[in-house]
């Protein structure tokens, strides 16, 4: 495993996570001593895990790497920080992440933004590596996994957080059906949609974590119930699989080279026997999914805006160093002062809509159903759903003509936010093709609601 000491600082981990060495050495042994005695915990004891710096992970402040959650260290700990430390997980460190959640490329962090390891891992001969953004909002887990601190990472995703990261990474991300791994202890950003999710190199490693985190929690009333298969379930037989390609989201964005990097997908999973078929208009429209990412910012940042209403400097967090001369304004102060540009611009947003008669909030979740049921409905048809995850390559950091405009960024997130909206179970995996785009692309594998266990076994055998 790579150190991330100077002179490459990557901000892979938030500025409050030193690695201590020693501390995690003796974890190791206590994790070898473990398998020694053929005792281990679970099939996950002794692997290095790092955590996205909105779940609970005391003595590390939740910070959500926002400037104010900075002092707010959590009293108890994620469902999923005691389930992995039950598991005999080596807690590594806390990843940086885009505040709150809010962005697709870890820019939006109040302790600066993450570097994607990849070039940095293979350097040009003879200049020095560009410095590319990994994705967000996971950015700092995805990085972690690809620069090898750590094995696997937990974060979260609300419209798309680990996949993507994970595809710019060349990684794995997983984002389980709605409520199949408990969020209690994750910082809220938009809750009808945030779920954990889950960073791994591949998709039978991600399935080790998953068989670990998953099931209902009294802790979560919105986690559901999900029992384990068998320990060794039949392989997938590919004959009796079918997937479908949507014409829908072959948007105009996607570059030819992503196009083609689909298609050879598609031409893999029918040489192992799948039938494959291009997804017509009329079960899924282009105007739905055009329509699917308004929906999303309208619902994401309308629950952002509540969610966050609580931060006003009194119960948690940071508070405005100035004297203010009644409540209304301390609190103002205290928003002011510590939230990012981003975050407020989320919350006016949300504020707005919300504030509107005939609210925006209805009407994207009229929009919302309209997806939901057009998804269910070509999954009644399939057995999966095929995109890619994402349409563009990563924002080069050390290029003065890049400005890293918010809305293009949001327009990013296209390819992620069906599955999220719809509460579906979805995973990108790598791929490189040599015709491919000169850019890291992940593919993703969109399945019916609860079908988790399948949808893993088929990234496994695409992968
Ligand atoms: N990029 C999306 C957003 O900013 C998704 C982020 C996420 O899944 N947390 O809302």
């Amino acid at each position: 495993y790579q150190s991330e000491s100077p002179p490459l600082n990557l901000n892979h981990f938030t500025h409050s996570s030193p690695i201590d060495l020693s501390k995690l050495k003796q974890l190791a042994s206590e994790s070898t001593s473990r398998y020694a005695a053929c005792a281990p915990l679970s099939s996950i004891d002794g692997v290095p895990i790092s955590i996205k710096a909105n779940i609970s992970f005391p003595p590390y402040p939740a910070s959500a790497s926002s400037k104010m959650l900075e002092p707010y260290i959590p009293p108890f700990s994620a469902d999923v920080v005691q389930a992995l430390k039950a598991g005999g997980a080596i807690l590594v460190g806390q990843t940086n992440m885009d505040e709150f959640g809010m962005g697709s490329a870890t820019t939006n962090s109040a302790m600066g933004p993450s570097i994607n390891p990849l070039p940095h891992l293979h350097p040009p001969a003879s200049s020095s590596p560009p410095n590319l953004t990994p994705g967000g909002s996971s950015g700092g887990s995805a990085s972690s996994v690809a620069w090898r601190s750590s094995f696997a990472s937990i974060g979260s995703d609300t419209g798309g957080s680990v996949r993507l990261p994970a595809a710019h990474t060349n990684t794995t991300g997983f984002k389980p059906t709605y409520g199949s791994i408990s969020r209690f202890g994750l910082i809220p950003y938009a809750s009808s949609l945030d779920t954990i999710g889950l960073i791994a190199p591949t998709p039978s490693d991600t399935k080790l974590l998953f068989d670990v985190l998953r099931g209902q929690s009294p802790n979560d009333p919105t986690s559901i119930e999900s029992s384990l298969p068998p320990s060794s379930p039949a392989p997938l037989d590919w004959s009796t699989i079918s997937v479908c390609l949507p014409s829908a989201y072959s948007v105009e964005e996607m570059p030819p080279s992503v196009l083609h990097i689909w298609n050879e997908t598609a031409e893999c999973l029918a040489s192992l026997g799948s039938r494959v078929d291009v997804l017509g208009d009329d079960v899924l429209s282009s105007s739905t999914v055009r329509t699917s990412l308004a929906a999303y910012y309208v619902i994401a940042c309308a629950e952002a805006s509540s969610n966050l209403s609580k931060y006003d400097g009194v119960r948690y967090g940071s508070r405005a160093r100035d004297e203010a001369v009644n409540y209304d304004e301390e609190y103002s102060r205290t928003r002011e002062e510590f939230f990012g540009p981003e975050v407020k611009r989320r919350i006016a947003c949300g504020d707005a809509v919300l504030a509107r008669e005939g609210s925006h909030y209805l009407k994207a979740n009229i929009l919302r159903n309209k997806l939901r049921d057009s998804l269910n409905t070509a999954l009644e048809q399939f057995d999966f759903i095929l995109i890619p995850t994402q349409t563009s390559p990563p924002f080069n950091l050390d290029d003065p003509d890049v400005k890293i405009d918010q809305n293009e960024m949001m327009s990013n997130d296209l390819m992620t936010v069906g599955s999220s909206l719809a509460g579906l179970p979805s995973i990108s995996i790598p791929v490189t093709s040599p015709s491919g785009p000169d850019f890291w692309v992940g593919m993703q594998l969109i399945g019916r609601h609860g079908d988790d266990d399948r949808l893993l076994q088929a990234a496994e055998s695409l992968y």
